[in-house]
């Protein structure tokens, strides 16, 4: 039997498309990894399989009929339990969100349904999509296939994970500080978050709403391509969406890049956090460049040190705005403990509360609701902003020089399991390089590249000035191509 996990989203669609293959046969395949795979890694915390292959066998019956389709019509995939599934229990991770089934898609969901994707199941998180290791979902520990002592990285490291075992060619994660390409390095798969506001955030639960961005993950990067087709474009239900026309994001993946100025960035390739095999491979991507004609040029984000704190300021404080609506009223779980006399209606808020949120969240929360208290906004919250501004004004001067940026993504590989968890700030720091283009809203895409010594995967990341993600997608295939990666699946032994 061919082994569809080892072929890649736009393969699979090509072949459904030419009937060489049904998109039953392709999702029952997958299906049939799922159930055989997912339980070591829990990557998946909700499979809907019979609903995947009404979906696939309509598919088929269109094809059948001679409809012409979307390049990735009949293709399985998974999706982050952080959208909203019409129909389908959407969970965040969370036991606070336990029962609750929303009544719409979200349009990123809405888009991939109509494109004929096929949904196989929701993708474990990190609780709101608040972590770096998917161990803070209140459902279960997604584990690395690349080794099941190691985690995933998060907090889409179920989507990650689902892509790099071969349960899914494609998946759906979002990114607010990095959720999407941090777990891409640690699994060996291409993670994308676009600019801000180039897919729409309706339907996407709210995390951190200034930095939230929705972002696909696969092995190649022409699938990233395809899929960041179907989910660009404007929404009038997301205010923060943008009008501006999409590109052809495929088109112009094999364009040479003979004469493109890429910039290193020194502040993150000399940080004293970077594993000397991290390095390693972002040299080795330079020298790829620089055969391919490329002149590769230093560049300096002189306030990388500021961005996780400004980071995490700014996110806690949104999200500790946006999770107050979880009080046990309107969604999900309600507490089941006596509420007290004299406050029924406030006890029972404050019992669900603290019973259904995990500890990392109500962390954030008490940061947020502290940096936004009166006489602490101005020292806490709007310093941070002001930064902010900083760092996207680095950025700007980056780009005065140079078309796209390159760096590592993350500090290390993959860490083991359990070994920053009672440490948040380790956590945290391990978001430096990737928080910058959420804090600025640019683009920017993870690549594997390689493994390190133990086997795990090894990783570079791009960046691109804002709306250039036909030319960070460029520069992406051409360094794919020429044989920074090869597509790999992780044999579960
Ligand atoms: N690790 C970061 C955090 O915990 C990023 C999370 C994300 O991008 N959703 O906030």
């Amino acid at each position: 039997m061919t082994r569809l996990e080892l072929q890649s989203a736009t393969e699979l669609g090509r072949k459904i498309a030419a009937r060489e293959i049904s998109s039953r046969e392709t999702t029952q395949y997958f299906l049939d990894r799922v159930e055989a795979l997912n339980s070591r890694i829990f990557a998946l915390n909700l499979v809907d399989g019979q609903r995947a292959l009404e979906l696939s066998d309509n598919i088929d019956k269109r094809l059948q009929a001679g409809e012409s389709l979307s390049p990735l019509a009949g293709v399985p995939m998974a999706i982050k339990d952080v959208l909203c599934t019409r129909g389908i229990a959407t969970t965040c991770g969370s036991r606070i969100l336990n029962g609750f089934v929303p009544p719409y898609d979200a349009t990123a969901v809405e888009k991939l349904l109509s494109a004929g994707l096929v949904p196989i199941g929701k993708s474990n998180m990190d609780e709101f999509a608040m972590g770096g290791s998917t161990e803070n979902s209140a459902y279960g520990v997604t584990r690395n296939p690349w080794n099941l002592a190691c985690t995933p990285g998060g907090s889409s490291g179920g989507a990650a994970a689902a892509v790099a075992a071969g349960l899914a060619p494609i998946s759906i994660g979002t990114d607010t500080g990095g959720s999407v390409r941090q777990p891409a390095a640690l699994c060996g798969v291409c993670g994308m978050k676009p600019t801000y506001g180039r897919i729409s955030r309706y339907g996407l639960v709210a995390f951190a709403s200034s930095l939230d961005q929705i972002g696909p993950l696969a092995h190649r990067v022409e699938d990233i391509a395809s899929t960041l087709q179907i989910l660009a474009g404007y929404d009038q239900r997301d205010s923060t969406s943008l009008n501006e026309p999409v590109p052809e994001y495929c088109k112009q993946l094999d364009a040479p890049i003979k004469g493109l100025r890429v910039g290193v960035i020194r502040e993150h390739l000399e940080h004293e956090s970077l594993d000397p095999e991290v390095r390693a491979a972002v040299e080795r991507a330079q020298l790829l460049l620089e055969d391919m004609g490329v002149t590769m040029v230093d560049v300096h984000l002189p306030h990388t040190k500021y961005s996780v704190p400004a980071y995490y300021l700014i996110a806690p404080c949104e999200a500790s705005s946006n999770l107050a609506r979880y009080e046990g009223t309107h969604y999900g779980f309600r507490s089941s403990a006596a509420p007290q006399a004299d406050s029924p209606l406030e006890s029972m808020m404050v019992n669900s509360r603290s019973e259904g949120f995990g500890n990392e969240v109500k962390r954030r929360i008490m940061l947020g609701t502290f940096a936004l208290s009166a006489g602490y906004y101005d020292a806490y919250y709007k310093k941070a902003l002001r930064v902010r501004r900083l760092i996207a004004q680095d950025y700007r001067s980056a780009f005065d020089k140079v078309d796209v940026v390159l760096g590592p993504t993350t500090p290390t590989p993959a860490f083991k399991l359990g070994e920053k968890l009672d440490d948040p700030v380790q956590m945290y720091l391990c978001d430096l390089f990737t928080v910058g283009a959420n804090l600025a809203g640019l683009p920017g895409i993870s690549l594997p590249a390689g493994q390190d010594e133990t086997g795990l995967p090894l990783a570079v990341q791009l960046q691109a000035p804002a709306l250039d993600e036909v030319q960070l997608l460029n520069v992406a295939y051409q360094l794919q191509t020429a044989g920074l990666f090869q597509q790999q699946v992780a044999e579960l032994s």
